[in-house]
């Protein structure tokens, strides 16, 4: 049987957000290779190979799954939330580009997954109602200059933002640095969310403003989403117009 690559995405959490796509590509898996914590989040039968990596290799992580799957394994390279955003189908695509030819004849295929800003928007009601935009704020792969130009390009254009990576043990001070240039253009009582293991039984919200956030409540379980300027509050809610009128045609 020749081999394969499927990328998936474990979903935000818990196992409901899981999709049964998902599901079915893991049961047919012979190898699973990922960061740690998210292989965790999987039930592996004694048959199949488990392959847990640090959360920093990713392309080595990639090239490892290549090669299972070119030597005729049913290779499944699991991620959180969604394996397109910010996570290891990129990688795995890097890896082919730059590595064995052969690679590029193999089967591999991208499963979707629920990723972080949609559970994260749901638990507070519909922030992500109008036009949005996700922004990483780590610079492990990019320059912090290309992260704030997003940031300004976006605010400028009112975009309602997610800011995925805020914050880690090894980056302190970014989310506060990025807040205080959206400040600069996105009026002060902007609402900012910061949602914690958003989709999980251990969901935490907490509702502030641009003007008065605490950059310091974010961790690496945090989204934060910086509304645009219709975003506001009904009842307990959060939400983002569909429109520019803000609702009111
Ligand atoms: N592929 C993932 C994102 C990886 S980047 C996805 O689609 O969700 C990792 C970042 O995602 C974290 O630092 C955090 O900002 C966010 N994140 C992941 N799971 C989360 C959750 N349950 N609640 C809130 N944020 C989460």
């Amino acid at each position: 049987m020749s081999g394969s690559l499927v990328v998936v995405g474990t979903g935000p959490g818990k196992a409901e957000l899981m999709t049964p796509a998902t599901e079915a590509v893991l049961a047919r898996a012979t190898d699973l290779v990922g960061y740690g914590p998210y292989l965790d989040r999987v039930r592996l039968r004694a048959d199949q190979c488990r392959h847990a990596s640090d959360n920093r290799v990713e392309l080595e992580r990639a090239r490892l799954a290549l090669s299972l799957a070119a030597a005729g394994r049913q290779v499944v390279v699991v991620s959180g939330g969604d394996p397109g955003v910010f996570a290891m189908a990129a990688a795995v695509f890097e890896a082919v580009e730059t590595g064995d030819p052969a690679w590029r004849g193999l089967d591999i295929r991208v499963e979707p997954g629920v990723t972080a800003m949609l559970a994260a928007a749901a638990e507070v009601g519909a922030p992500l109602g109008g036009d949005f935009c996700a922004i990483s704020l780590s610079d492990n792969l990019k320059a912090w200059s290309t992260v704030e130009r997003r940031l300004k390009a976006a605010a400028e254009a009112d975009f309602v933002i997610a800011l995925y990576n805020p914050a880690s043990e090894a980056r302190p001070t970014q989310l506060g640095k990025a807040l205080e240039l959206l400040g600069t253009i996105k009026a002060p009582e902007t609402p900012v969310l910061f949602v914690r293991a958003a989709g999980t039984p251990e969901a935490h919200v907490v509702l502030s403003t641009l003007g008065t956030a605490d950059p310091t409540r974010a961790d690496m379980r945090t989204l934060v989403i910086v509304g645009a300027s219709t975003t506001r509050q009904v009842g307990r809610w959060v939400y983002t117009p569909r429109g520019e009128r803000g609702g009111r045609s």
